[in-house]
C-alpha cells in the first residue's frame, strides 16, 4: 500500500519537508493501520526538522493526530476497524495520510471528543496535565507564572491552572495574544518584549515571588525565570522556543533560594501505559466538562507543512493548529 506523507532527508529550515508518496507495509503484531483525520502540530516537530532533536533519516516528522483504524495487526484484540483513536507519542510519522502505529501508543476516543479535538490537544493537553498536576502539584490559592501563555501548552495551561484555584502569570508577545489569553483565564498578561517580567512577576506577587515557573520559552527567558522564583520555588524548564539553554552552574540554584529545577518531558510522564491513560483520561474530563476550551486557532492542509512552520517559528500562531490530510 502506498500513502502521501512529509518526508524529511536532511534537516534544515522548513523547505526540507517535502510532500512524497511512500510505502506503507501491512500492519505487523501489535501494530495498527491508522488513517488520519488531523495531524497535531507542536513545537517539538521544529527541533526534529532542525536537527536538534536529531531523528534517522529520512523520516516523516510528527508526534501527534486522530484518526480511524482501518486495519489490526494479528495479536491487536482491544482495537478494531472502525474505531477512534488519538495518540501523542513517538515513534515519529503523524505528518501522514495514513501511517502504522504500535496499538499500545493509542488511546479511544470518547463519544463526546471529536477527532479534531483530539489531535489538536493529545499532546498540549497531556503536557499541561503533568505540569500542572504532577511536576509542580498547583494548588488553590497558588500565583503561577507560564511563558508563552498565548501558545498550544499556554493557553490550556492558563484554563486549567485558574480552575485549580489559581492565579496565573503569563507572559506573551503581542497586545492581541495578553487579549487572548486574559480570556483563557490568565489574570496578569505580561508583554515580555517590551516590559520587564521579573520586575511585573515581584510587583504582582508583592515581592515574594512564585512557587512555580513553567518555562518553555529557553535561552531568551531561563535565568530571568528563576529571579522570579520565591525560596525553594521549582523552575520547570520544559522547552526552548527561543534557543537551547546555556549550561548552569548549580550554585546558582542555592544563591537564589535552594531551587529546585526539572527539565521534564512528556515521553518519560507517559511511557508506562498505565500513565497514559490516566493523563489523557483526566484531559478528557477537564475538556468533556468544558473546563478547558480547545482553540483550533490555524489549520494547514498537511502537503503546508513548511508554512505551517515559518508561522510557529515566526510566532505568528495562537492556541492549537491542525495539518489536514
Ligand atoms: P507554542 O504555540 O507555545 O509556540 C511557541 C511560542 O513560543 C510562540 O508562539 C511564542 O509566543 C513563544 N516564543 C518566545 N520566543 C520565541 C522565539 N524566539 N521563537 C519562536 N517562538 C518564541 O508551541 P507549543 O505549544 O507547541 O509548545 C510550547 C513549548 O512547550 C515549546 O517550547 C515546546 O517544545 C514545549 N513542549 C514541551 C513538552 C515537554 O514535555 N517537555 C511537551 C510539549 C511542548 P510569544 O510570541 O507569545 O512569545
Amino acid at each position: 500500500m502506498k500513502t502521501n506523507a512529509i518526508r524529511i532527508h536532511q534537516p534544515g529550515g522548513p523547505e526540507v519537508m517535502v510532500w512524497e508518496e511512500v510505502d506503507l507495509a501491512v500492519p505487523a503484531a501489535g501494530q495498527v493501520l491508522l488513517r488520519h483525520t488531523a495531524v497535531g502540530l507542536n513545537y517539538i516537530d521544529v527541533y526534529h526538522r532542525s536537527g536538534l532533536y536529531p531523528a534517522p533519516l529520512p523520516f516523516t516528522p510528527g508526534l501527534e493526530g486522530a484518526g480511524v483504524v482501518e486495519a489490526v495487526g494479528d495479536d491487536v484484540t482491544d482495537l478494531k476497524v472502525g474505531d477512534r483513536v488519538a495518540y501523542a507519542n513517538p515513534p515519529l510519522g503523524a505528518y501522514a495520510e495514513v501511517r502504522l502505529m504500535p496499538a499500545d501508543r493509542l488511546v479511544k476516543l470518547p463519544d463526546a471528543i471529536d477527532e479534531r479535538t483530539a489531535a489538536a490537544m493529545m499532546l498540549q493537553g497531556m503536557t499541561a496535565q503533568y505540569l500542572l498536576r504532577r511536576t509542580y502539584r498547583v494548588q488553590a490559592g497558588d500565583t503561577i507564572l507560564i511563558h508563552a501563555a498565548a501558545g498550544g501548552v499556554g493557553l490550556l495551561v492558563c484554563q486549567w491552572a485558574r480552575h485549580l484555584g489559581a492565579t496565573v502569570i503569563g507572559t506573551v508577545g503581542s497586545p492581541e495574544k495578553a487579549e487572548l489569553a486574559k480570556a483563557h483565564g490568565c489574570d496578569h498578561p505580561i508583554l515580555y518584549k517590551s516590559e520587564d517580567f521579573v520586575a511585573k512577576v515581584r510587583e504582582i506577587t508583592n515581592g515574594e515571588g512564585v512557587p512555580v515557573v513553567y518555562d518553555s520559552v529557553g535561552k531568551d527567558t531561563f535565568l530571568k525565570s528563576l529571579d522570579c522564583l520565591r525560596p525553594l520555588g521549582m523552575m520547570v524548564s520544559f522547552g526552548q522556543s527561543s534557543g537551547k539553554v546555556e549550561p548552569l552552574d548549580t550554585g546558582l540554584l542555592a544563591a537564589k533560594g535552594s531551587l529546585f529545577l526539572t527539565r521534564p518531558s512528556l515521553m518519560a510522564y507517559t511511557a508506562k501505559r498505565s500513565d497514559m491513560l490516566a493523563s489523557a483520561g483526566e484531559l478528557f474530563d477537564v475538556v468533556e466538562k468544558g473546563v478547558v476550551n480547545i482553540g483550533i486557532n490555524q489549520t494547514y492542509a498537511l502537503k503546508d507543512a513548511p508554512q505551517a512552520h515559518r508561522d510557529l517559528e515566526g510566532r505568528k500562531t495562537t492556541g492549537s493548529t491542525l495539518l489536514l490530510p
